[in-house]
């Protein structure tokens, strides 16, 4: 297996807050193990219920701060990802990538923070987690679309290079962020609502229309978000292998929500079983090419298109 990984989501960031490093920690990875087996990861700054609304722009800022000082700490096996030519560069560098995103924008309330979240490095934001804020409505949280701020946001993001993530979001927020970015969007960690029906999953519809539109869709190991009761690798492989049946292996990607996660799907136990999924694609048939594609050279390419080519030249 020799592959460009990527993955798109995990919430790895919150053993920082909580004072642990990530160069040994014994949860779904470790800075190690993530080398070993990953070559971008995208690190999701959530910020907890209980700083909502007021203070969610201070813990935003802490948790990139910890991020950021994580990285400076782990340089030998750490890398950020800022611009087209940093992700160029990790081809052939011995580190894995690391890229911050964002998930739920309940901190951004002008445009400006778009700006300067930017400017700390963040290229990837989630524009809501489950409930409603400022910029949309998150799939809990009602039956609203993007707000006037929400679609700002958007058209913000598309001008600066960060990639937008329509996970979590209600189903006319999700239509209306297809509607309103002027570049191809992901939904960096949910499955297929035809085989689950979790509210969290998406349609044939939304999957097919963010296709179309170039977008990459991320399939996550949340058991719940797979099966009903108790779910394996297995139903994992069917989600991803209906969704590339449905709109070709070269709009599929993974976000496993490692660490946001309290369990996994039986057989697989962290980062270091990701070769588990390419195998097991390569059991059902995906030719080498589509495995490489789906394990993250469709993510690695839409960013080739999205972030900026070096920082000050967009
Ligand atoms: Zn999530």
């Amino acid at each position: 297996m020799n592959a460009f990984i990527v993955d798109t989501h995990c919430d790895s960031v919150k053993w920082l807050a909580q004072g642990v490093s990530l160069r040994n920690h014994p949860g779904h990875l470790d800075l190690t193990r993530l080398n070993s087996a990953v070559k971008l990861q995208f690190f999701a700054m959530f910020v907890e219920s209980s700083y909502k609304p007021q203070r969610a722009m201070e813990r935003t800022l802490e948790l990139i701060d910890l991020s950021l000082q994580s990285m400076e700490q782990n340089k030998d096996v750490l890398t950020m990802v800022n611009t087209r030519e940093d992700l160029q560069q990790l081809t052939t560098a011995k580190t894995c990538g690391a890229l911050l995103a964002i998930e739920g924008g309940e901190a951004i309330i002008d445009t400006y923070m778009v700006r300067h979240l930017f400017r700390l490095g963040v290229r990837s934001i989630g524009l809501t987690w489950n409930q409603r804020n400022r910029l949309a409505d998150g799939v809990l949280g009602g039956s609203g679309g993007l707000t006037q701020l929400g679609k700002k946001v958007v058209k913000e993001m598309n001008a600066l290079g960060i990639l937008v993530d329509a996970a979590h979001m209600s189903p006319k927020s999700f239509w209306d962020v297809l509607r309103t970015s002027s570049q191809p969007i992901i939904v960096s960690h949910a499955n297929c609502r035809a085989l689950c029906d979790h509210v969290r999953n998406l349609t044939d519809l939304q999957i097919k229309t963010l296709a179309a539109q170039d977008g990459v869709f991320c399939l996550t190991f949340a058991p719940d978000f797979l099966k009903e009761n108790g779910s394996t690798i297995d139903d994992l492989l069917d989600h991803i292998a209906y969704a590339a049946d449905l709109i070709g292996p070269e709009h599929i990607g993974i976000g496993s929500d490692f660490d946001g996660v309290d369990s996994l799907p039986e057989g697989l136990k962290g980062v270091e079983d990701y070769y588990k999924i390419y195998q097991g694609l390569e059991q059902r048939g995906f030719s080498e090419s589509e495995c490489q594609a789906i394990s993250g050279g469709n993510v690695r390419k839409l960013l080739m298109r999205i972030l900026p080519k070096e920082v000050g030249k967009s």
